[in-house]
């Protein structure tokens, strides 16, 4: 059970989706056998889908883990595009190294090891969409400084933002899991409330949350 959706639709849309080949699904076994919580499917069909239309040339990316969403999202790419992705855990970046050029992205993905909050301060550069992946309890504190770095027409991608439905359901919210639940709350208020942006909340997946600014009179 998700919390987000029934069982047996989730299920079927997954069945729609093609089995992946290659890299990607060489990925998804390592991620299964070693518990590495990488997106689902059904959101990795709506990056490639938002990537697609989007054509970003700058991707920046929060949560690397072993490297799969970042492959995916240049494999997607009709572009040259270039992704940047924050992962705090060694060992992750370590893998995500590993698989990176394994696969020969090394060109295409920059790995930085740090804390997402951290790194984000430090960044100059422009991007055209930022996928929001990881440190759940955070994104209202990564939200400021995506803003910063977001292009004009750029947009926000969030993941998990309804986490297991506890965002939405008191039921179903764990006591350890109040912070957190919280925060993210705040988040969604926040890309919601704002006037110069425009937010659609998805129930796929964890939960998605997708930003853009209002273009106005252009
Ligand atoms: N986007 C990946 C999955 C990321 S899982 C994919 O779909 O393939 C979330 C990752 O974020 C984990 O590897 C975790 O170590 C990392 N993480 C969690 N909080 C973080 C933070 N504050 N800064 C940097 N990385 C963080
Ligand atoms: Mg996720």
């Amino acid at each position: 059970m998700s919390g987000i959706t029934y069982d047996y639709m989730e299920q079927y849309i997954r069945s729609l989706i093609p089995r992946s080949e290659g890299i990607l699904e060489e990925l998804e076994v390592y991620a299964k056998e070693n518990s590495v919580p990488i997106i689902q499917k059904e959101v990795g069909k709506f990056l490639e889908l938002m990537i697609n239309i989007k054509k970003p040339m700058k991707i920046l990316e929060l949560g690397t883990a072993i490297g799969y969403s970042a492959i995916l999202m240049s494999i997607s790419s009709p572009v040259k595009s270039h992704i940047v992705t924050i992962e705090r855990d060694e060992n992750m970046v370590n893998t995500a190294l590993e698989n990176i050029n394994k696969y020969g992205f090394k060109d295409k993905i920059k790995v930085i090891q740090g804390d997402c909050l951290e790194v984000l301060q430090k960044l100059e550069e422009e991007f055209d969409l930022i996928f929001m992946d990881a440190g759940k309890g955070h994104y209202n504190h990564f939200l400021p400084h995506c803003l910063r770095l977001l292009s004009k027409e750029g947009i926000i991608i969030a993941d998990n933002v309804l986490f297991k439905g506890m965002v939405a359901s008191r039921d179903l919210l764990k006591r350890r899991k109040i912070t957190i639940v919280k925060r993210m709350k705040t988040y969604l208020e926040l890309v919601s409330s704002n006037k110069e942006l425009i937010t659609s909340v998805i129930p796929m997946g964890d939960g998605i949350a997708v930003t853009g600014r209002r273009i106005i009179n252009e």
